[in-house]
């Protein structure tokens, strides 16, 4: 009964899906605490107090009928503005309500924008390594996914390549900053150059090119490291926020999308979107969500970064202390490591022997890389070390014999 188009995606489902469910059985056969499962981006930091206070106010001090109700597709008047309101506050933007639309978290937020942008046989130009969902959100659209090769240097997109990719049929480029899985931030020097080759090609071809910029991990950056606010490089940019890593609300699916008045047709796009939004089946974001981030927006809510941060310098000491090589990470929750053999799925095959659950980077159209979710409780980081010691040791792995990648950061 199923579609063509479907059968692929049931084919390939999700390796790091399945891997979650292979953590679980490991589980009941060896018990919890001697599983090492690095597997899934799902937040380990509690959604903060004020979040489950804002529910609590939210139902007792709003009228029901409100609160529960159908309201514009693209979102509560006053939620949007209290959005837009707070990016002006933190990034010198001049945002209004317009200009925020209420999406059902990232996922939906992406779709919803590929939805209002792309023809068929569009193109979308992604750097590798990314969130492979995104090669289904753009086939959803009939749009065709060209990737630029990972710059395994330091992880910033290959402008040179990019450049080349670009053709009169480039519709949009997807990028996400800090990224999954590298942890990586596009700096300030990338996004400038990034903003240069899209306005030289908009120009060469007579065509406006959207730059999507899909930033779940935002707020998700240590060091005191600056994300830069995208919207101030490039105007035909869309930020596609979601509120899942930075309030820990993944299961909750609220987002927004941000189309400024300074991209191209913004009007008219704005309405397309909200629209999008209606005939993709979300109609609108949740309601009661929605209330609750305005409320978390005024008190300026994030989640606390001190255990990721935490759990960030032991793993990253602790692996290249053993000789395994990675970039340090400076945002999201994730540790991007190289694989000691070139075929990582050998590698993460190996680790599963010592109930250490890793994610091959093929997953990420990165092979030769392993990615390790750090949103874990710190004790797994802490008893996992054992473990990750003997499979240095297979590989024959020492501190010293790192290769120098090992002590970038
Ligand atoms: N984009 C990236 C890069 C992600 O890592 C994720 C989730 O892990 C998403 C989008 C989807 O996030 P959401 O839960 O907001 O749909």
């Amino acid at each position: 009964m199923i579609s063509e188009k479907m059968r692929p995606l049931v084919e390939n489902n999700s390796v790091i899906r399945v891997m979650f469910e292979e953590g679980k059985r490991l589980a009941s056969i060896y018990g919890a605490e001697n599983v090492y499962d690095f597997s899934l981006g799902n937040p380990s930091v509690p959604a903060p107090e004020q979040v489950n206070q804002a529910i609590l106010d939210t139902l007792a001090q709003e009228d029901s009928m409100f609160v529960h109700g159908y309201m514009s597709n693209s979102g509560y008047e006053d939620v949007r503005a209290a959005i837009a309101e707070s990016l002006n506050k933190r990034f010198g933007t001049g945002f209004h309500q317009g200009n925020i639309l209420m999406t059902v978290g990232a996922a939906s937020g992406l779709n919803v924008i590929l939805k209002t942008l792309l023809n068929p046989e569009d193109e979308v130009i992604v750097f590798a390594p990314y969130f492979l969902e995104y090669k289904n959100y753009v086939r959803n659209y009939d749009g065709r996914l060209l990737e630029v090769a990972p710059n395994t240097a330091d992880f910033q997109p290959d402008l040179e390549e990019f450049e080349k990719k670009i053709t009169a049929r480039t519709k949009a480029v997807i990028i996400n900053t800090p990224n999954n899985p590298t942890g990586v931030v596009y700096s300030a020097k990338t996004l400038t150059a990034m903003a240069d080759v899209l306005r030289k090609k908009q120009q060469e071809f007579g065509v406006q090119i959207a730059l999507i910029s899909d930033e779940p991990y935002r707020e998700l950056a240590y060091d005191g490291v600056e994300v830069p606010f995208v919207t101030k490089f490039y105007d035909n940019t869309v930020v596609c926020y979601s509120y899942s890593k930075s309030l820990s609300l993944p299961g909750e699916r609220i987002g927004y999308l941000v189309i400024p008045d300074a991209f191209a047709d913004s009007q008219e796009v704005f309405s397309a979107a909200s629209i999008a939004n209606r005939v993709l089946g979300s109609v609108n974001a949740p309601s009661l969500m929605q209330r609750v981030i305005k409320r978390c927006v005024e008190q300026d809510v994030t989640v606390d970064l001190e255990a990721y941060d935490r759990n960030r310098n032991r793993l990253y000491q602790g692996l290249t202390d053993l000789g395994f090589s990675c970039i340090r990470p400076q945002g999201a929750f994730y540790l991007f490591v190289k694989s000691p053999v070139a075929d990582e799925k050998a590698f993460c095959a190996q680790a599963q022997k010592y109930n250490l659950l890793l994610v091959p980077g093929s997953s990420f159209a990165c092979p030769g890389y392993v990615r390790i979710a750090y949103c874990v409780s710190y004790e797994q980081i802490v008893r996992s070390m054992p473990a990750f010691k003997k499979l240095a040791a297979d590989y024959g792995l020492t501190a010293d014999c790192g290769p120098d990648e090992a002590r970038k950061g």
